[in-house]
């Protein structure tokens, strides 16, 4: 039996093994306390039953255990709550399988948004470019949809992956983007034009990294008043001013919160210190409570104004503490979607791709 992550997004560390159990670690790279992201390969353990588990002091597996995949990273699915053992997991290897993969959540990765371009190749009205190459030289992407051909009414933008290992927003920003190109979106597509930063943290996504708290400070905090430290932030800060022109009427980040606990398993909205846009983002939030379809329920109770609990003294300026200051008669806003479980709902790449589109009618209400 062989462990590794030697592939895009993998991240593992092998602290100590027997037979038939692991004893693991998410490797922190520059990530400067205790975070959750893992996703590794076994390979020669068909038929065997393993136990995996984790020397860290906090909980790394979330509430649905890992996600496994049995062909490559292709499929994955939830193995499910009863799974779990302390702060591991059970697996019993089925006897065909050669090679499984598990990960703290469902992995997004390039390959993942190169699926999503190929799938909407034919629409006229998503257009790929390119923001920047990141410092590894890899191109970072910026989509964009809804109102291209002529002047729109309004504009707005979508970012995500600020911090690297929050896989499950992209599947959101997915549902999104294709309520845009579809039947339902030609109001927007009509209005607003969309611009969107899958990957602000390119690099850290495809190398496996936590992302979140790098030092000394990650990409979410790198909307400082000095020259950024990423190359996918300078570029944002400059092609977002001239791109908005003075239309930009919303900003959503996306992210995904903690791995467990009640309140890092409700979708979320976090405030900045503008009052009034947020506001702005409340009303919002209550066309989005009023107009959602998806299994993914969106409450509100969880929402969490600047100030209030952990967003109480934050340092720096963030994406939307940024973007605040360009928006105009409306709202830049973290969404935080959870891992797992949301009110009590498993979160998957369909589940939170049907909270996308949610977002989507939500948005039209509002822009309306
Ligand atoms: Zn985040």
């Amino acid at each position: 039996m062989t462990i590794d992550c030697d592939f895009p997004g993998g991240n593992i560390l092998l602290v100590s093994r027997t037979e038939d159990a692991l004893m693991l670690r998410p490797d922190l790279r520059d990530t400067t306390q205790p975070w959750f992201y893992w996703h590794f390969r076994v390979r020669g353990a068909a038929g065997r039953s393993v136990t995996f588990s984790f020397d860290t002091p906090e909980c790394v597996v979330g509430a649905l255990g890992p996600v496994v995949s049995l062909n490559g990273g292709s499929n994955w699915q939830w193995l499910g709550a009863e799974a779990i053992s302390g702060n591991g997991f059970h697996f019993r290897f089925p006897p065909e399988a050669l090679e499984v993969r598990f990960a703290v959540a469902f992995p997004y990765l390039q390959a993942n948004l190169e699926d999503f371009l190929i799938r909407h190749r034919s629409c006229a009205s998503l257009i790929r470019e390119t923001l920047c190459l990141t410092a590894s030289g890899r191109e970072a992407e910026v989509l964009r949809t809804g109102c291209l051909t002529g002047e729109p009414r309004t504009r707005v933008l979508l970012t995500a992956r600020h911090h690297a290992c929050e896989s499950m927003a992209s599947f959101v920003l997915e549902g999104l983007l294709e309520a845009t190109l579809a039947e339902e979106g030609a109001w927007l597509r009509d209005n607003v034009e969309f611009l969107a930063v899958p990957f602000v943290d390119k690099d850290g996504v495809e190398q496996g990294d936590q992302g979140k708290a790098r030092g000394p400070h990650d990409h979410n905090r790198d909307y400082l008043d000095q020259p950024p430290l990423y190359l996918t932030v300078a570029a944002i800060k400059r092609l977002v001013p001239a791109w908005s022109s003075g239309k930009l009427r919303v900003h959503l980040d996306l992210h995904c919160p903690c791995l467990r606990g009640a309140d890092h398993e409700e979708i979320s909205f976090v405030g900045s210190p503008d009052p009034s846009g947020w506001r702005s983002a409340q009303a919002f939030a209550r066309l989005l409570r009023e107009h959602q379809r998806g299994p993914l329920v969106y409450t509100g109770a969880c929402d969490l104004a600047y100030g209030e609990g952990w967003n109480a003294g934050m340092e720096g300026q963030t994406a939307t503490t940024w973007a605040s200051a360009l928006v105009t008669g409306g709202f830049a806003a973290t969404l935080e979607i959870p891992y797992a479980l949301a009110h009590g709902t498993p979160v998957t790449p369909d589940s939170a791709r049907a909270f996308g589109r949610d977002l989507a009618t939500a948005l039209a209400g509002y822009l309306a």
